[in-house]
């Protein structure tokens, strides 16, 4: 039983917002943010469950495939290549098989148009238009003469054109380097990307028919990570009356500013949907997994320690005397060295499961500075999806619940860090994202909706659009009211 008013050409206007985490949207900044408030009070919303791990790449394609990272084969930012110790490769948007659910939409003869979804570079034909995500390398070159080139990054390609025009010439698809102490050059890069996309998606929702249209901006995430410790006054590094102590509110209050310009242009037949792929949270710190790993006997190096911070590729490693070694980022991924699969593996494969076992316990328990224990969670492959394609770490592992991050240099005095060893950052993701649902003609009377996940998403779209869910998909369409 669902309840989507029932439309004789149901359109439906999808925003998303890398990281938005629902305690700002929903509770803090929410009276500043007329716009929302307007969603939220008409409308129905929750939080919105990430996958794990909650990382920005696979999420948004888990959440428009319906299919866990394992069914993808994508299990962070970097995935490995190969068995080998030093092969990572980026998961771009040609490493997604299964279909999004646009593509599906597309079968259906409905119009789409996407922008920034993250996973879509290259862009991929569709039944519309697509401009590709923020790992698209460049949109613009220049040649030997001096001449400025577009390059592709759209669907179609002649569009990038276009693009890079609205955008006075060239189309930013990210910010230079979020991870800076120049906080002031970073907002204002920030804002610069935020004014140049809103204008694209306005003139893309005026230039190009759809029936479905969904866009992802970047920099809430950007300014999150960049200004966390400047709002966040339970932050080690917080300081009160910061010059930024309002810059994360004040972009909202910009986003939600744009977002009202975006529901002009929208018809009465059109709903709304609101969601991002993980939420933020403040970072104490990093475990340098790498150094506990020296330490504890699991990774023998052939040198002598570094003494100064050297990345593990960096590193001669003993591998004949190595049992496993892990990877930095806001999460760690876990690569156990297993005979007959890496080069030099020495972990008998029937031994496999039980050094699994024991290294993650031992893990579990690595204490935080003080001594005490930081409730680390780790998870195997295997128990939380569905499948496990292409090459899973061995194990993944949310250090002190997403509260520190996982370091993988070597060189550290100490297990813990305070600072970052790949810059300034001073947030790290929430497994709960949002979830916001708007029809003008339909009021849900602000019903908060519970246990809402990120595969719920493309199932809810399909349904609103009164198709079937193919039943591959891993998640539910969200049920907006209670069934009578
Ligand atoms: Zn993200």
């Amino acid at each position: 039983m669902f309840n989507f008013r029932k439309k004789k050409s149901p359109k439906l206007f999808v925003i998303g917002l890398d990281c938005a985490p629902p305690e700002l949207v929903f509770q803090q900044y929410r009276a500043d943010l007329p716009n929302f408030s307007k969603l939220l009070s008409r409308g129905a919303y929750g939080n919105l469950r990430s996958c794990t791990p909650c990382i920005t790449v696979p999420a948004w394609s888990v959440m428009t495939s319906s299919k866990d990272p394992g069914v993808l084969g994508i299990y962070g930012f970097r995935n490995r290549a190969d068995y080998s110790y030093d092969r990572m490769t980026i998961a771009t948007g040609g490493s997604v098989k299964e279909p999004r659910v646009w593509e599906i939409l597309g079968q259906a003869g409905k119009r789409v148009v996407t922008i920034g979804v993250p996973g879509t570079y290259p862009p991929r034909p569709v039944t519309g238009a697509q401009i590709a995500c923020f790992l698209t390398p460049q949109t613009v070159s220049t040649d030997e003469q001096g001449n400025k080139i577009t390059k592709t990054f759209t669907y179609p390609a002649e569009l990038s054109t276009q693009v890079n025009a609205w955008a006075g010439g060239e189309y930013i698809v990210d910010v230079k380097q979020f991870r800076t102490d120049n906080k002031d050059f970073l907002l204002e890069q920030i804002y610069d990307m935020g004014r140049q996309h809103f204008k694209v998606v306005r003139e893309m929702m005026k230039s190009q028919p759809w029936d479905f249209f969904m866009f992802v901006e970047m920099g809430t995430d950007r300014i999150h990570h960049g200004f966390w410790k400047f709002i966040d006054a339970t932050h080690s590094k917080y300081e009160p009356g910061n010059k930024y102590e309002n810059s994360i509110r004040d972009y909202y209050k910009y986003v939600d500013g744009e977002i009202g310009e975006l529901l002009k242009l929208l018809d009465e037949d059109t709903a709304v949907m609101v969601v991002s792929d993980h939420g933020a949270k403040k970072m104490d710190g990093g475990i340098c997994i790498n150094e506990w790993m020296l330490r504890n006997g699991w990774l023998t190096l052939a040198d002598d320690r570094p003494t100064r911070l050297t990345p593990i590729e960096k590193v001669e490693v003993d591998w004949s005397k190595t049992r496993a070694w892990g990877e930095g980022g806001y999460y760690a991924r876990i690569f156990m060295n297993v005979q007959g699969r890496e080069p030099e593996g020495m972990i008998p494969p029937a031994d496999y499961e039980k050094v699994r076992d024991e290294l993650a316990e031992a893990i579990q328990g690595i204490r935080g500075p003080g001594g005490e224990d930081i409730g680390t969670q780790v998870y195997k492959p295997q128990a939380i999806y569905r499948k496990v394609n292409g090459l899973a770490p061995d194990l993944i592992v949310y250090f002190g619940n997403l509260l520190w991050r996982s370091v993988g240099s070597l060189g550290h005095k100490e297990v813990w860090t305070l600072e970052n060893d790949t810059g300034p950052d001073d947030a790290n993701h929430a497994q709960e994202g949002i979830f916001m649902y708007y029809d003008p003609k339909q009021n849900l009377g602000g019903r908060e909706l519970k246990g809402l996940e990120i595969m719920d998403f493309a199932p809810t779209v399909l349904q609103y659009f009164g198709l079937p869910v193919p039943a591959d998909m891993q998640g539910r369409a969200i049920q907006l009211q209670e069934n009578n």
